[in-house]
């Protein structure tokens, strides 16, 4: 595979501009002083950006969607001054203008009433932001959409990274990173603020054949001209979540240099590695992480609690540049997170709201320059719980005061034809069924697929590790617990048990591509079986 034109062009612009970023770092005064700005400028923000990647902005499906609100920039500028930023967004989501998760990601064409458009994601881009890393969408259960990232924008949502360590005592900390093959943006938001990572780590072989090229590209050309400018980057190295060794060595290796390592990872790799640390007797305590792209559950945490490893979760998307929200340091739920609000708004659409969109779901709209695309009332197919109630952490006091509970995807879970709510099956497979057979968090996980004539199959791994057990008394008790809940659960206990479904299997849970170990998995049957 080579590189296309445009891929070359963006490539070059982005190393052109890479110098000025790498040494021009952000300050934590600097940081601090830019998010009061911010805060104090975000209804302006929010108009100027909605008017020229919007208004003046032929290809965005928001303006079709404002003309048939009958909302002008005149009226949004009055709406924003009545109510405030979220107040002109909730009375916008009432009058069509949102995009549900399958609108966005042009799966499906935006109806509203009998008027009908198409969305293209790539005229989401917001036309003013110079776009030149590419993301990739970390959409669990479907492809991935491409998302371009710019420098400026990793800049923007640096200054908030940097805010959160200093909050957490950890700007001085070392930085590892252990995401996917190509994961620059990381790197360079942890760069922006004069802490380059020590450590790079890849959940999958960087080398593994069909894997895009430009993965292996970029990360050269970035390692090359930072070493120009006398920013040493490390190499990126494979370490599989089911062989976490180089990433435990990395930890040991700051610790006993009397440092203290901080690593970005998946929730799952880092509950295998703990456990692998645990297991193993290598001891890792003091390490701190920060865990994103999955849900950050009481059961996961436990385990990193065990290994005396402190974990924040943050929030957030490819779509929305980054992250969305960081956890809270005094949290009372295991994924408390505050939200950014200098970067974006969140609004919910409550009970009466539009179909397809539950009362709790998150609609996030951009209120940076900088953001790479453009979302207003854009749900990511997320829900949560939004309130301002009082923490007294530190960040709180930065003027960050809304926090996201209990956040769950409510795409639908369609294990075995039966729609299935993402919270009831976590619990199940994290609580219920440890507590009865034993294990973790990740020694239970439901594998989708199709049996041989197309029809939905549904297995329940569950670990070899965990010893000899009655499949019939884990399908049995899974199945219990399922209907236990009400409606679709109560149905889906039923038909499935009629159905002989769930079939217990005795195998290790399954990864994704990107090295996540999901808790409902899709896979061919017999492809991964
Ligand atoms: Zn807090």
């Amino acid at each position: 595979m080579a590189l296309s034109l445009a891929e070359f062009s963006l490539v070059s612009r982005f190393l052109r501009q890479l110098p000025s970023y790498l040494l021009r770092p952000v300050t934590i005064e600097e940081a601090r002083s830019v998010l009061q700005q911010r805060l104090a400028r975000r209804e302006a923000d929010f108009l100027d950006l909605v008017r020229r990647a919007i208004y003046a902005h032929s290809q965005s499906p928001y303006r079709v969607l404002l003309e048939w609100a009958g909302c002008e920039y005149g009226d949004l500028v009055r709406l924003v001054g009545d109510r405030g930023v979220e107040g002109a967004l909730r009375a916008l989501l009432r009058s069509g203008v949102y995009l549900t998760v399958d609108e966005l990601k042009g799966r499906r064409p935006v109806a509203r009433g009998s008027r009908v458009l198409r969305v293209d994601p790539v005229a989401l881009r917001n036309p003013w932001a110079s776009l030149h890393v590419a993301a990739r969408s970390g959409a669990s259960r479907s492809a991935g959409t491409p998302v371009v990232n710019s420098l400026d924008s990793i800049r923007d949502r640096a200054v908030n990274t940097c805010l959160t360590l200093a909050a957490r005592g950890g700007l001085l900390w070392e930085k590892g990173v252990w995401a996917v093959p190509g994961s620059l943006t990381l790197i360079l938001r942890y760069a922006a603020f004069g802490a380059p990572p020590t450590g790079w780590f890849s959940c999958v072989d960087p080398w593994t054949p069909g894997l895009h090229p430009r993965y292996r590209w970029s990360e050269r050309a970035l390692r090359g001209v930072a070493a120009l400018n006398g920013v040493p980057l490390p190499a990126q190295r494979h370490a599989a979540p089911a062989d976490p060794r180089p990433v435990l060595r990395w930890l040991r290796d700051v610790l006993d240099r009397g440092g203290v390592p901080h690593l970005w990872a998946f929730p799952s790799a880092a509950v295998q590695a703990c456990q692998i640390a645990l297991g193993s007797g290598t001891d890792i305590r003091g390490a701190r992480l920060t865990v994103t792209g999955e849900p950050v559950t009481d059961a996961r945490l436990a385990v990193m609690r065990a290994a005396g490893v402190d974990a924040v979760p943050d929030y957030g998307s490819a779509e929305t540049g980054g992250f969305v929200a960081y956890g809270c340091l005094a949290p009372r739920t295991s994924d408390d997170v505050h939200v950014f609000h200098d970067l974006h708004a969140i609004v919910q659409p409550g009970p009466d709201g539009p179909p397809g969109l539950p009362g709790e779901a998150l609609c996030v709209s951009s209120l940076r320059a900088t953001s790479p695309l453009v979302l207003l009332n854009a749900s990511m197919g997320d829900q949560a719980v939004v309130d301002d109630e009082a923490c007294g952490c530190p960040l709180e006091r930065l003027g960050w005061t809304t926090h996201l509970r209990a956040i769950r995807s409510f795409e639908k879970l369609t294990a075995g034809g039966i729609t299935l709510l993402d919270t009831d099956v976590v619990r199940v497979l994290e609580e219920t069924l440890p507590a009865r057979f034993g294990g973790g968090p990740l020694d239970y996980q439901l594998v989708e697929g199709e049996g041989p004539a197309g029809e939905p199959s549904l297995r329940l791994l569950v670990h070899p590790r965990l010893g000899a057990l009655p499949e019939a008394e884990v399908a049995e008790v899974f199945l219990r617990a399922i209907a236990a809940g009400s409606g679709a659960e109560r149905i889906a206990g039923t038909l499935w048990r009629d159905a002989r479904i769930p079939v217990v299997v005795r195998r290790p849970p399954m990864a994704t591509p990107g090295g996540k170990i999901l808790h409902v998995h899709a896979a061919p049957l017999y492809a991964n079986g």
